[in-house]
């Protein structure tokens, strides 16, 4: 068995919470060890949009949500899509998740996230400029472009009422919105700026936080697939995996969609689904767009960078399923092109899908569980794990080290579900 001193910390997951807590963790002067399954940031850390947004502070669970979500009910194509089969756990989330679609629990949830979202945001910026991360990160701002003037006035009335969760936005008329961004066609009835938002290339940030994190010790095995987690009382004892048996003297559970797996093992509710999205990414287009736009009637985001170009979204709760959905895929290319003068690239380089780990109100579980003490749980980070990595990080080194934290956690906590 590997055993590590007891000063260490045994991560589980090197997706982008994994990696960035094990960065925090390291900066505190722990040591740490971090298990994958596959090779770092497989995960859905990968092929993501790669979008800083604070502005996305509302949750998905919203009033307007499940009338729209019954009309898409039989559009396979459909932004939001529950694939209708007999699964008790996504029942029971769905339940949970009807019953926050109200503006009182809207609030609530954008109220809790905000915070996180602002400060990490800002942390990610100082990691980069100060560990030189090589990630195309880049502070532009993102629009959110509507070519429905309905749904666009709609849309300005929901953000009034969520306004004092919200970051500063700017509103733009349809001539405003393709001044700011050449690349949009003629047809937009409006869109909302967010100057504070950023961007990043996905997978070269996960590659460069586990470069940082072997750099300053850390280590990071790879293609160690944990079969089961062994609890000595209220202790972790060990982590048995492929490649053998690991402890540490804390462990975080940061294995995004995959969590819910050892919720039994763990004695915890761990409500998380897999919102399944998905990518597809180019080499660059002649007429690229400048800033990181979402198309908000096809629900598609649009990201570039020196290195390339991607389309992605579409949510689908459908389980574990790891099948590439050409329907889904076409959609994201269908929706572009209602929007882009150069909708898609001249190569297609990767398509991709993605499992969200979604929680029912929106928040992810971050913080220690009563009843076993070596345990500290970072996962359920939704729409926005890459926005709140760093963030996330901070808080599990600033909990494994019993100090005050930096952000509220109170509604992050892991059993408020239990
Ligand atoms: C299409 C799409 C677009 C998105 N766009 C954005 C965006 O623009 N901005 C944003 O902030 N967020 C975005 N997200 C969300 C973001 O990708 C996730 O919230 C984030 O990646 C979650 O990180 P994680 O580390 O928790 O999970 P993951 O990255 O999934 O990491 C979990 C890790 O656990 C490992 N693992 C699982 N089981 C085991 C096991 N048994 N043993 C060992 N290891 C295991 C996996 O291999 C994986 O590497 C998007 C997601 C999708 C799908």
């Amino acid at each position: 068995m590997n055993r590590p001193g007891s000063n260490d910390v045994l991560v589980l997951g090197g997706g982008v919470i994994g990696l960035a807590s094990a960065w925090y963790l390291l900066q505190s002067g722990r040591g740490v060890t971090v298990l994958d399954q596959g090779a770092v940031g497989s995960g859905s850390s990968h092929g993501n949009c790669g979008t800083l947004t604070p502005s996305h502070a509302a949750p998905l669970a919203q009033p307007g949500i499940p009338a729209q979500a019954l009309r898409w009910l039989l559009k396979a194509d459909a932004p939001l899509r529950v694939r209708p089969r007999w699964d008790p756990a996504l029942a029971r989330w769905l339940a949970a998740f009807l019953r926050r679609c109200n503006w009182r629990d809207a609030a609530q949830s954008a109220a809790a996230k905000l915070p996180l979202l602002e400060g990490s945001r800002q942390l990610i910026e100082a990691l980069v400029r100060e560990q030189g991360l090589d990630c195309e990160f880049a502070a532009v701002g993102t629009m959110n472009v509507y070519r429905d003037a309905r749904g666009f006035e709609q849309a300005r009335v929901e953000h009034e009422r969520l306004a004092q969760y919200l970051p500063r936005y700017e509103l733009l008329d349809g001539a405003a919105a393709i001044a700011r961004e050449p690349a949009l066609k003629p047809g937009v009835a409006g869109a909302f700026f967010n100057p504070g938002d950023a961007q990043l290339r996905p997978d070269r940030y996960v590659d460069e936080l586990a470069r940082i994190v072997r750099a300053r010790g850390g280590v990071i095995e790879e293609h160690a697939k944990i079969r089961r987690i062994v609890r000595d009382g209220g202790r972790i004892a060990r982590v048995e995996t492929s490649r053998g048996d690991f402890s540490g003297g804390d462990v975080v559970l940061a294995l995004g969609s995959w969590s819910p797996q050892f919720a039994r093992a763990l004695d915890l509710r761990v409500p998380i689904q897999p919102g399944k999205g998905y990518s597809i990414t180019y080499a660059r287009p002649a007429n690229c767009p400048r800033i990181p736009l979402t198309l908000k009637e096809p629900q598609v985001c649009v990201t570039a960078w020196g290195s390339g170009y991607r389309l992605g979204s579409t949510m689908e709760f459908s389980g574990y399923d790891a099948t590439l959905n050409r329907t889904r895929l076409d959609a994201l290319r269908r929706g572009a092109a209602q929007f882009l003068h150069e909708p898609e690239g001249p190569a297609v380089v990767e398509e991709w899908y993605g499992w969200r780990p979604m929680t029912p109100d929106d928040l992810p579980l971050i913080g220690r569980v009563p009843h076993i003490r070596n345990l500290v749980v970072a996962t359920g980070h939704g729409m926005l794990g890459v926005t709140m990595s760093a963030g996330t990080g901070l808080l599990v080194s600033e909990i494994v080290g019993g100090r005050a934290t930096s952000f509220d956690i109170g509604a992050f906590a892991p059993a408020r579900f239990t």
